[in-house]
């Protein structure tokens, strides 16, 4: 049994012999160099935040967490080249320290950078990409513990960056940044089930980004929040809205501490401090729940919701909330927004494997009409045919991930599984997730 622990919410015990915490990319360059000599595989290993057994090895693990992020802004390309194992708190808070700011963050600022662009981390907004579309360059350790490096519009881009994992330990990472900019949230209580599915748009595009949370059960949704931009475009936020009313005293969904969350009421304040829901300081060493989440087309998000809502008596037990926020297209191959607007519909659920593992069927089933994609880093049932009847570039990503790393060193159960690197008689131990 290995010591290594499990993933954020303890929802996978790691099988991994050890985790190596590099401290220099030199360090990382030679784990990956005695895995190659010993045969063994490794793999990355970030903050941990994922739901599965996706991250592990059968060898050993590599976080570059450790690695100094040393960021260096380039203001005639507006860009910021930073140690990939930053958690996106910390580079916000610096970023902002120097008049700079990200086009949006996902809603824990506790993640890591490399891990949430290697799986396709998103925020909300009808206009905003994915965290991954900010990426214009990385830097990685490959097979041969060489450091590799590529820039958007290279050969393997669109291939590499939401790349899982499976092509080597990405050490450094450069984004797109912009002039920092201040944000309001707004809290709206009780929008009718019926006004969103009558115009989705209107709903989602009511904020530079926009989250809906629901529990299915109810006639109304519980509540919206839009996060705008405060500059000449910031609508008015009147205090009622499509049915809905603003709040005007502080709330959290599921029972929690109201202090955990970013300001709400329309206070203004620094983006970094309004586009993630909880706040940096406020760090949640493990959480008790499992994460699930779907991107279906944006332009079938009321047939897709309808469908998903006949079976609200089977998902209200073990739901803690539904969060739904969209995702502008892409062109990254393994992003779940590729080529498409795109509604991502997220489960909370309570820490229940086997009921949570009996209510994903139905799901997925009401959800296969439209093609929906599973996020690689929460709980989904997905094998590989259903992922490849999904992901169009599946065949060329794994192709490049092949090349790259030709005897899978990067390789695990997980990515054999679901078709993302080519089988191997030495497989790893089978999935321990719940
Ligand atoms: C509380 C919570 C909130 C979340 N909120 C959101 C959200 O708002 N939006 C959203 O889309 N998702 C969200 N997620 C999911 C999360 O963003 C993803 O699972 C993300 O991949 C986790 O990043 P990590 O650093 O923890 O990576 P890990 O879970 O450690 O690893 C995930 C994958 O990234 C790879 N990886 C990690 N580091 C590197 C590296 N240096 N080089 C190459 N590959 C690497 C791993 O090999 C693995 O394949 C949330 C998860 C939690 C627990």
């Amino acid at each position: 049994m290995s010591d290594v622990g499990g993933t954020w919410a303890g929802t996978h015990q790691f099988v991994a012999a050890e985790v190596f915490v590099a401290t220099t990319i030199v360090e990382a360059q030679e784990a990956v160099r005695r895995a190659a000599s010993t045969g063994t595989r490794v793999r990355a290993l970030g903050t941990r935040h994922s739901f599965t057994d996706l991250a592990d090895s059968s060898g050993t693990l590599v976080t570059v967490t450790g690695i100094a992020p040393d960021p260096v802004i380039d203001e005639a390309a507006m860009t910021v080249t930073v140690g990939a194992g930053v958690a996106y708190g910390n580079l916000a808070t610096w970023l902002e320290s120097q008049g700079f700011a990200l086009h949006n963050m996902g809603s824990l600022p506790h993640i890591s950078v490399a891990g949430a662009v290697a799986t396709g981390t998103h925020g909300s907004g009808v206009k905003n990409g994915s965290l991954a579309t900010a990426v214009a360059a990385l830097e990685y350790v490959d097979a041969r513990g060489e450091v590799m490096s590529l820039a958007r519009g290279d050969k393997d881009f669109e291939a590499l960056v939401v790349g899982l994992g499976a092509y080597g330990i990405v050490t450094r990472i450069t984004l797109d940044i912009q002039p920092s900019y201040a944000m309001r949230q707004d809290v709206y209580s009780g929008l009718p089930w019926e006004t969103l599915l009558a115009d989705v748009d209107a709903v989602v595009g009511a904020g530079y980004s926009v989250s809906l949370f629901t529990t299915w059960a109810e006639l109304s949704l519980e509540q919206v929040w839009v996060k705008s931009r405060v500059d000449a475009s910031t609508p008015l936020v009147p205090a009622t809205w499509l049915g809905a009313t603003r709040l005007t005293t502080p709330t959290n969904l599921v029972g929690g501490d109201p202090a955990a969350l970013t300001e709400q009421l329309g206070a203004e304040g620094r983006w970094l401090d309004r586009l993630p829901h909880f706040r940096l300081e406020n760090t949640p060493s493990n959480g008790d729940e499992i994460q699930t989440e779907y991107f279906v087309p944006l332009a079938s998000a009321a047939e897709a919701l309808a469908a998903v809502q006949t079976h609200a008596s089977a998902i209200a037990p073990h739901l803690l909330v539904t969060e739904l926020r969209t995702v502008a297209a892409d062109e990254l191959w393994l992003s779940g927004a590729f080529e498409r607007e795109t509604l991502a519909i997220h489960f909370t659920w309570r820490n229940s494997p086997a009921q949570v593992r009996m209510v994903l069927p139905l799901i997925e089933a009401a959800l296969e009409p439209f093609a929906a994609r599973p996020h690689w880093g929460k709980l989904h049932l997905f094998d590989g045919v259903d992922i490849e009847r999904v992901t169009p570039m599946l065949g060329a990503a794994r192709e490049v991930f092949e090349r790259l790393d030709p005897t899978g060193m990067f390789s695990n159960d997980h990515l054999e599984r679901l078709w993302l690197r080519v089988p191997r008689d030495d497989a790893p131990a089978a999935d321990t997730t719940p």
